[in-house]
């Protein structure tokens, strides 16, 4: 439906190269724009990556006028850090109407799509190849919900959800739209209006998170590489939005595909779902390995699962054949088995360590319930 809207919005544009914007029932004014494409891809792009979205209705048809060519994005903070705080994004403020932001990511890593077309959000400031205090009209703008003040001991209210979405969205928009990650740019860089946001956040820390990312998005599958992002693992659909069932429609496709290559080299049927005979193969795997036998699919599980399965398919249960030899001793981390084929890329910085030992607790936590 949305892209029948979106197909005659623009075969409406094409015709007249303007038409009315429609603004929401509360917002008594009417704006003349002229639309090209614009930012159509938005809600589809974030998706792509497995990100959640909640697209705003009528965010194809929201924006102050079209974008000129895209040159960057910009972060900022809300700081209100309510649920709420998206209705002002929207709408805007007394002195300043809506839309504020392209994108709203709220606390829990999800995006609320609110404007395909161009946001008051950058105000006076400058950047290199921008054009100086004039720079909406060439940049998205995220406003990330958060208070922006620290507490007591100096923390921001920044969620783990919140800052992962946020890395990995900015990715998406350097990718799809097309401009160098150096134009990844906090309000508080740009600014020449002593804006602070995003408070709390490292810009070059963060371009360095989304180079990353962008360099994951644009290497060269292997079909054995572990297929998901970090912290991501193949599991029930009642999990949390880490747990890849195979069985949501948010979820990528190409993460389907590589569950039934892992469950091919398992010689169970390869449905490309988290289903009782792929939870039972990696349950066989880890107590082989002697690991946790929780039959969630990790990146260790995923590389020692594409060398076969655990026992030759029997028509004895698998579990009865493998409980006698499951070893003594402490559980191996799970990230530390090596694909077959790849070497590991070297650990470098204490960032890497800490992120590792992180997954390593995050692989073993109970989830879902
Ligand atoms: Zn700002």
């Amino acid at each position: 439906m949305d892209t029948f809207r979106a197909a005659r919005v623009r075969k409406l544009s094409e015709f007249t190269g303007i038409m009315h914007m429609h603004w929401d029932g509360q917002c008594r004014r009417e704006a003349l724009v002229a639309w090209i494409g614009n930012l159509w891809w938005l809600a589809d792009a974030l998706r792509e990556e497995g990100l959640r979205v909640v697209e705003q209705p009528d965010w194809r048809q929201r924006g102050h006028g079209e974008y000129r060519d895209i040159r960057g994005v910009m972060c900022h903070h809300t700081a209100g850090g309510g649920p709420n705080d998206w209705q002002v994004v929207l709408n805007g403020r007394p002195d300043l109407p809506g839309p504020l932001s392209n994108l709203v990511l709220e606390r829990d890593g999800t995006y609320r799509v609110i404007a395909s077309g161009v946001c008051w959000h950058a105000g006076r400031g400058s950047w290199p190849g921008w054009p100086t205090d004039n720079a909406n009209w060439h940049v998205i703008g995220i406003e990330a919900v958060s208070r922006g003040i620290p507490d007591a001991q100096g923390r921001y209210d920044w969620t783990p959800e919140q800052l992962d979405a946020y890395v990995r969205g900015c990715a998406v928009l350097v990718r799809r739209a097309g401009f160098p990650v150096r134009n990844v740019v906090g309000h508080k860089e740009y600014s020449s209006e002593g804006k602070i946001d995003p408070a709390g956040i490292d810009m070059d820390d963060f371009r360095a998170q989304v180079q990353q990312v962008v360099n994951r998005m644009n290497a060269p599958r292997n079909p054995d590489d572990y297929p998901l992002p970090e912290g991501y693992y193949f599991g029930p659909l009642e999990g949390p939005v880490q747990s890849v069932s195979g069985l949501h429609p948010s979820e990528r496709p190409e993460w389907r595909e590589a569950l039934k290559h892992w469950q091919r080299a398992q010689q169970i049927p390869d449905t490309g779902a988290w289903d009782a005979a792929t939870a039972a193969a990696a349950r066989a795997l880890q107590a082989r390995n002697g690991w946790n036998p929780d039959g969630l699919i990790g990146p260790g599980t995923w590389a020692a699962g594409l060398r076969g399965p655990a026992v030759p398919p029997t028509d004895e249960p698998i579990l009865e054949e493998v409980a006698p030899e499951i070893p003594e001793g402490p559980a191996e981390p799970d990230t530390e088995e090596p694909a077959p084929t790849e070497p590991q890329p070297p650990v470098t910085t204490p960032r890497t360590v800490l992120r590792e030992v992180l997954q390593w607790i995050r692989d073993r936590l109970p989830v879902g319930r």
